[in-house]
């Protein structure tokens, strides 16, 4: 059962005689409930192929279904609904809000995601979840690097999305808090979660159900399946 699909795609970046092909005819399908790990040089493509993954961006050539729907062909708007429903995303450095404590960031996104009841209740819940209930009302640049990816965690999972996607989500962490990490995504894996995480991270790509190595804008190789 194929949840999300790339199904050869090309990305171009740029136009005349500075452009970059970052993808070049890439197809990866994604099984519901399989947690891939995307690794590879860094500048060969990685991040473009989870953003278009995630519709955050449309590419050159080529189609990206979710759930069977070609998004390639949505409005920016139907785009961003569907989007806040099927998929968290955690960027590198976690992109919070950083004039909001930690509760009102995940708040934040239940209320984008039109939910207005009971926001502080839903958001604790989101917090304890991913064990950060205690620093609710901590600014971001009062929580360590760990803690600030808790927040983005439990962001990103606001609207309890069917996917999660992660790019490079343990860039600034020690290893306490990368054994944590790895902790909390077994956790979201057996829940049922989808997860398609990019990282140059031996320890975190090896506990993914499935490597796929990006090189020059292609798969390379693929190794493990389940
Ligand atoms: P990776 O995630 O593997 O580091 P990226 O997907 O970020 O690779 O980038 C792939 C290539 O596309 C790089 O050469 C990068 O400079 C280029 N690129 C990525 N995003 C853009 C953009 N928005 N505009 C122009 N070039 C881009
Ligand atoms: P990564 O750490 O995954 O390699 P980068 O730091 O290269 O990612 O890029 C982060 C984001 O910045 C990319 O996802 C891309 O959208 C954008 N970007 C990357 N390279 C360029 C570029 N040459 N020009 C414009 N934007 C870029």
């Amino acid at each position: 059962d194929t949840v999300l699909s790339i199904e050869n795609v090309t990305k171009v970046y740029g136009n005349g005689p500075a452009i970059t092909e970052a993808l070049k005819d890439v197809t990866l399908k994604v099984e519901r409930g399989e947690w891939i790990a995307i690794t590879g040089p860094s500048g060969h493509g990685k991040s473009t192929l989870l953003q278009l993954m995630g519709g955050l961006d449309h590419p050159t050539t080529g189609s990206v279904y979710l759930d069977n729907l070609d998004i390639t062909c949505l409005s920016q708007s139907d785009l961003t609904s569907l989007r806040r429903y099927k998929i968290g995303f955690v960027f590198q450095f976690f992109n919070l809000l950083p004039h909001l404590s930690a509760l009102e960031n995940v708040q934040m996104a239940l209320w984008l995601g039109g939910l207005s009841k009971n926001l502080i209740s839903r958001g604790m819940d989101l917090l304890d979840q991913v064990g950060l209930a205690n620093k609710a009302g901590n600014l971001p640049n009062a929580l360590s690097g760990g803690q600030q990816q808790k927040v983005a965690i439990a962001r990103a999972l606001a609207n309890n999305p069917e996917i999660l996607l992660m790019d490079e989500p343990t860039g600034n962490l020690d290893s306490v808090s990368e054994a944590d990490f790895l902790d909390l995504l077994q956790r979201l894996h057996s829940a049922g979660k989808t997860i398609v995480v990019v990282t140059h991270n031996q320890v975190v790509a090896g506990r993914a159900g499935r490597l796929v190595r990006v090189k020059d804008g292609k798969i390379e190789r693929e190794e493990g399946h389940g």
